[in-house]
């Protein structure tokens, strides 16, 4: 059994807490490796290297901090296939999809590398008589972020990456169900130059959770996951005089027009709402179709798809669609809100429940599932399902659909299938969602864009990446100066009698 550790300091540091939490193999079932679960005083001890570490880092010029980023990239196009095992073996995933996990936070890095550009001032000249007026951005000092178990790679990279050429120190406390990845992390930025003590990985719940809001030298503190956790971390976080951002859950509709390309939004639907087994805040769970024709030739064309996926390990390579979930609790509760669907009234078009993988048995993987006639009330409406189970919502006109994405209490992502432009416009325009798709069916935003969502999916001003996190992970000073006028004399010569 492989005991994990923390990365403090630039070094693998066992737990002392005594607390571990399983780290469970997702495909077969079995637990893999034990993660510690700090403490407050372990997650003191690393607040205090980082504390120490920062003010030298900040100080070191930006295009050199932006070498650091530079040459991280390289490392992890270089252990691409190792992230990328490490990561499907805790996750889950398919290594394709894993790849994509560390490429789209690598994407991030590559961001970063301007940073020396990112973070110039602002210059006034003569802004009064005499006085001149300029703006830097200055790093926070410590900060922190709280990631989740579905992208363990990405978003830990989104963080820490411009927090880190921003000048700041950064702890990390991933999710405790894949920990693997983010501590290779850590000791690649090391080997790409990064001084000890900026980048520290601290596993464990909500004690460390609690240690990071509660500590009066972390400045910020960054997370990614469900929305209840997101309200109390930005609830007390705020309260505690931090910086917050908190990314939250998601039920993100697809509208399809009666004149959409049907095969072309099939088959966005089936990668939306079944890869990665639905684990992604960006899946399509809902399908609105607009009209009944449409929703009935839709539902003919998704059937077969859904049919043909196929479900495995993703030691099976390429043949496989999606994996398992990543816990049996995830598994029970998405069955659970499956039988309510069924309870509630909604029609099992397609039923994964008795999905069976020779082989497999114990591993956690879960059968597609395609309800119809699903009605806001169910359950399976109101609350995130993530798992591989896609709702189809019938709307009779585009302003019935329009309403059931904008009253719904996410606000993460939406797409629209049209071929009028109008439409695509006015949807584009109206809806109270962070990110939106035309015939583009998971419209994250590339990382010189920023990603976030509205409304219960996002609590705070800033976005992640993109220009919003070099203005997170900074403080504004702004100074005004005026000097004595005149220029000064030279240097005196002669020796001047004492009158
Ligand atoms: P989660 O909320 O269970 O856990 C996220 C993090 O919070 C983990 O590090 C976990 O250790 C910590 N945590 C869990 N319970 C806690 C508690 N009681 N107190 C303090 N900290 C606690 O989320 P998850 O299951 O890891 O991830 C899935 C969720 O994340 C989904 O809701 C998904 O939509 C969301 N998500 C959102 C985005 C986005 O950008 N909006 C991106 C990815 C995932």
């Amino acid at each position: 059994m492989q005991e994990l550790t923390h990365y403090i300091n630039g070094e693998h540091v066992k737990g002392t807490s005594g607390r571990f939490a399983d780290v469970f193999n997702p495909a077969t079932g079995e637990v893999q490796a034990k993660v510690p679960l700090a403490s407050k005083d372990e997650m003191d001890t690393a607040v205090a290297c980082a504390a120490a570490a920062q003010p030298a880092w900040a100080a070191v010029n930006p295009q050199r901090r932006a070498r650091v980023m530079m040459k991280f990239v390289d490392l992890l196009n270089r252990d691409m296939d190792k992230l990328a095992e490490a990561l499907s073996r805790e996750h889950g995933k398919t290594l394709p999809d894993a790849k994509g996990d560390v490429q789209r936070g690598l994407e991030v890095v590559e961001y970063c590398i301007g940073a020396p550009q990112l973070l110039k001032g602002e210059f006034t000249d003569s802004a009064g008589p005499g006085i001149d007026m300029y703006s830097m951005r200055q790093a926070l000092g410590v900060t922190a972020g709280i990631t989740p178990f579905n992208f363990p790679a990405m978003i830990p990279m989104w963080m820490f990456a411009p927090a880190i050429v921003c000048g700041n120190a950064f702890i990390l406390k991933p999710s405790e169900r894949d920990p693997s990845v983010p501590l290779m992390l850590a000791e690649l930025l090391e080997e790409a130059g990064l001084p000890k003590g900026i980048l520290q990985v601290v596993n464990g719940d909500k004690e460390a959770v609690d240690a990071i809001l509660y500590d009066p030298i972390i400045q910020s503190v960054g997370f990614v996951g469900s929305t209840p956790i997101a309200e109390y971390i930005y609830g007390t976080g705020c309260a505690q005089g931090k910086r917050v951002q908190c990314f939250g859950g998601a039920k993100n509709h697809m509208i399809i027009m009666p004149d959409a390309d049907l095969d072309q939004a099939a088959d966005a639907l089936i990668g939306a709402g079944y890869g990665a087994a639905g684990e992604r805040c960006m899946a399509i769970s809902v399908a609105v179709p607009v009209g009944d024709e449409t929703a009935d030739r839709l539902i003919e064309k998704l059937v077969p798809r859904i049919e043909k996926l196929k479900v495995g390990p993703y030691t099976a390579g390429n043949e496989v669609d999606y994996g398992p979930v990543v816990t049996s609790a995830a598994k029970a509760n998405i069955l659970r809100l499956v039988q309510s669907g069924v309870d509630q009234g909604a029609k099992l078009v397609v039923d994964g429940r008795n999905f069976n993988l020779q082989g497999y048995e114990d591993g956690f993987f879960v059968g597609p599932h395609l309800f119809d006639h699903v009605t806001t009330d169910m359950d399976i409406y109101t609350q995130e399902i993530f798992g591989p189970v896609l709702s189809t919502v019938r709307a009779k006109t585009y302003e019935e659909a329009l309403g059931y994405a904008m009253d719904h209490e996410y606000g993460n992502g939406t797409a629209i299938y049209t071929r009028d432009g109008d439409t695509a416009r006015d949807f584009a325009n109206r809806i109270n969602i962070g990110m939106i798709g035309i015939n583009v069916p998971i419209p994250v935003p590339l990382a010189y864009h920023t990603f976030g969502g509205w409304k219960k999916s996002a609590f705070g001003d800033l976005n992640q990446h993109g220009p919003d996190a070099f203005k997170f992970y900074t403080r504004t000073k702004t100074i005004t100066s005026r000097w004595p006028s005149g220029i000064r004399e030279g240097g005196e010569f002669n020796f001047k009698a004492m009158d």
